[in-house]
């Protein structure tokens, strides 16, 4: 069964086949700041094992080699490709998944650029929706 996954505004839509050879939470500068989230999570998968099956993402260059791949709509970001570094593989956005929890994060990789409290964000106050509001 195909992973299948997109944008929020369901502009892009995706699906890869078999398994992925790995899926790391990234702490890198360039994801945090092109997400603008405090990490990314990265399945990656051979090219030809996945294909856009709705829409056309857009491509921008983050790097000398590197490629993000996000739609043009909504602004999700998708997909990452390298050919100097990573030739014939793609890093699909696994929370762009749509069942996000069917494949365990196996490692967080580039903690030297981790923001320093996000080491022990998993020991921080946790509540099912939001905390109490005062009075
Ligand atoms: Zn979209
Ligand atoms: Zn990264």
């Amino acid at each position: 069964m195909p992973i299948t996954g997109g944008c929020h505004c369901g502009t892009i839509r995706y699906e890869a086949g078999g398994a992925p050879i790995t899926h790391a939470l990234c702490h890198c500068t360039d994801c945090r700041r092109s997400a603008g989230a405090p990490m990314v999570g990265w399945a990656m998968f051979p090219a030809d094992a996945v294909k856009v099956t709705k829409g056309a993402p857009k491509v921008y260059e983050s790097s000398t080699h590197g490629r993000r791949h996000f739609c043009p709509a909504c602004g999700s970001g998708l997909f990452y490709t390298n050919d100097a570094v990573l030739p014939g593989i793609i890093d699909l956005q696994s929370a762009t998944f749509d069942d996000p929890g069917a494949i365990p994060a196996q490692a967080h990789v580039q903690v030297a650029e981790r923001i320093a409290w996000m080491e022990r964000a998993h020991e921080l106050p946790s509540f099912e929706r939001y905390p109490p509001m005062e009075g």
